[in-house]
C-alpha cells in the first residue's frame, strides 16, 4: 500500500468514527507519524496533502523538516530533554510531549530567544505510570497555571498515551480520563488553553475521536510497519 493509500484509509476511517460520534470531522486532525520513515515517505504524504506531522526524536527530524521545506507544520510528540529544548524550539511549531514545568521553562526561554510561540500540549499519565510517559493526573492543574503563564508558549490542551492494548475499546477509559481531566481545568485557565485533546494512534484512534480527540497521532496504519521500534 502506498503512503497515499495509507493517508487516503486513515482519513476515511477518521470522518467516520467522528460522523458516528456526531461531530464534525474538520474538527480532528491527523498528525502523521513519521518518525523512523525515511525523507520519501513524508514527500509522499506532503504530496497527498498531508500537512502536520509528528516526529519522536530531535536529531532524526532535523534532516526531515529541512527537506520538507515551508508549509507543514511539525510537532514534536516525544520524550524530550532539557537539553534539547533549544533545538526542539528551533525546529518545532509545536511541543505535544511536556510533562514538567523544568522542561516548560527552557522551550520558552529558547521560543523567546528565536522570537517564536510555541504550541504545547501537557502529556499526562493517566495510569501513573513513571514519569517518562507525562505528568501524573494530581500535577496537571499547576503544570498548566505554570505554563499558561509563560510568554512565549501557547497551551492548547492535553494529549495522551495509553498502556497498550490489543483491543482499542481497552483504551477508552483513558481518552475518556484526558477529556474529563481538560474539563475540569479549563475554567481555571485561559480561553482555548484546553482546546486540543491528542489522543489515539493507529490502533485505537476511532476510539478516541469518540471520546472527543482533536489531534490523532497515527503512523503505521499510514507509513506500513517501520523498519525498527521506536
Ligand atoms: C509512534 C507514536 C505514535 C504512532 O504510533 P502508530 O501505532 O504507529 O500509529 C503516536 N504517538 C506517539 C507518542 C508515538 O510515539
Amino acid at each position: 500500500m502506498s503512503v497515499a493509500d495509507g493517508l487516503t484509509a486513515v482519513r476515511s476511517r477518521m470522518a467516520a468514527a467522528a460522523q458516528a460520534a456526531g461531530r464534525s470531522p474538520k474538527d480532528v486532525r491527523l498528525v502523521a507519524v513519521s518518525k523512523t520513515q525515511p525523507p520519501e515517505a513524508v514527500r509522499e504524504a506532503l504530496a497527498a496533502g498531508q500537512v502536520v506531522f509528528g516526529e519522536n526524536y530531535v536529531q532524526e527530524a532535523a534532516a526531515k523538516i529541512a527537506g520538507a521545506g515551508p508549509g507543514p507544520e511539525w510537532h514534536f510528540i516525544g520524550h524530550l530533554q532539557t537539553n534539547k529544548a533549544r533545538q526542539a524550539a528551533e525546529l518545532f511549531s509545536a511541543v505535544q510531549s511536556v510533562h514538567s514545568l523544568k522542561l516548560a521553562q527552557a522551550l520558552d526561554r529558547r521560543a523567546g530567544e528565536l522570537d517564536k510561540r510555541i504550541m504545547v500540549l501537557i502529556q499526562v499519565s493517566l495510569a501513573g505510570e513513571e514519569q517518562k510517559s507525562g505528568c501524573l493526573p494530581a500535577e496537571a492543574s499547576g503544570l498548566a497555571q505554570a505554563i499558561a503563564a509563560l510568554p512565549h508558549l501557547d497551551l492548547r490542551g492535553l494529549m495522551t498515551m495509553p498502556p497498550f492494548f490489543d483491543e482499542p475499546e481497552a483504551a477508552r477509559p483513558y481518552f475518556a480520563g484526558l477529556r474529563e481531566l481538560a474539563a475540569a481545568l479549563a475554567p481555571d485557565l485561559p480561553a482555548g488553553a484546553m482546546s486540543e485533546l491528542s489522543m489515539g494512534m493507529s490502533g485505537d484512534f476511532e476510539a478516541a475521536i469518540a471520546e472527543g480527540a482533536t489531534l490523532v497521532r497515527v503512523g503505521t496504519a499510514i507509513f506500513g510497519a517501520r523498519s525498527y521500534p521506536a
